[in-house]
């Protein structure tokens, strides 16, 4: 009897495993065909994502041409430098990258976040090294209410959680009203920001901190430059600038 009761556990154990794959079978993040583990995507939307590879810009994170060895500046960040020390992100903006930050953005698919916050960590690793804090951007309220998440929020705190930094999602808020960044022009985007965050009584934390800023996409750094200012005036030592994505055409980098 004994027995029979073990076994009758186990089937019912396998059956629950069985169930439970029915339930939820992994599937790839991206184009959501069957892949062996949760939280993955499958081969080909990962050769289809152009993930961002030294050399780079050191300020402005963007891809170079060539090696020449040492810390290299872009043309771009000589000539109009950020107010940001460093920005790194995950992948160019484009394809499968761009589909996977849609969804996770407007389609409510949170599922992604953990895989996210594994690539953030490690295209983020020499920012993240000796950062004291991590600060989401701020969604303003009434985009908060459609929204229901500020995404850059859950990035930023699996970020810390994943590389045990300090996360600080109320150090930034939005003090002003802005459009959608979608179809501005570069210097648009730059008055469309401006003077649009404020520090929100973190001062004494933020005194000497080393900050790494985190964003779901970088397109013309405008927005991480609004928020670099503004952590800077309130005392932060360094700010960089964590992306999931970033918008490398030169069309939006030329100043
Ligand atoms: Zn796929």
């Amino acid at each position: 009897m004994l027995h029979w009761g073990k076994d009758a556990a186990g089937a019912l154990r396998s059956v629950a495993a069985v169930v439970a794959d029915l339930v939820v079978p992994p599937l790839c993040l991206a184009c959501h065909r069957p892949v062996s583990s949760h939280d993955a995507i499958c081969a080909r939307c990962w050769s289809d994502i152009d993930f961002i590879r030294a050399p780079l810009c050191d300020r402005l994170g963007i891809p170079l041409p060539f090696d020449i060895g040492g810390t290299m500046i872009s043309a771009a960040a000589a000539a109009d430098p950020p107010d940001y020390e460093r920005a790194r992100a995950v992948a160019r903006f484009d394809g499968v990258m761009r589909e996977l930050v849609h969804d996770f953005k407007f389609r409510d698919r949170h599922d992604a976040h953990r895989l996210f916050g594994r690539w953030l960590a490690e295209a983020g690793a020499a920012l993240l090294a000796d950062a004291d804090l991590v600060v989401p951007v701020p969604l303003a309220r009434a985009r908060l209410a459609i929204r229901r998440f500020n995404q850059a929020a859950m990035l930023a705190q699996e970020v810390a959680r994943l590389t045990r930094r300090r996360y600080e999602p109320f150090a930034l808020r939005r003090i002003k009203r802005t459009q959608s960044q979608v179809g501005l022009t570069r210097q648009q985007r730059r008055e469309n920001v401006a003077g649009a965050f404020a520090v929100a009584g973190a001062k004494a934390t933020l005194a000497g901190a080393n900050v790494v800023l985190l964003d779901d996409v970088i397109t013309t750094g405008a927005t991480a430059r609004a928020c670099a200012r503004v952590l800077k005036r309130a005392g932060a030592a360094r700010v960089d600038v964590l992306a999931l994505a970033m918008v490398t055409d030169p069309a939006f980098l030329a100043p």
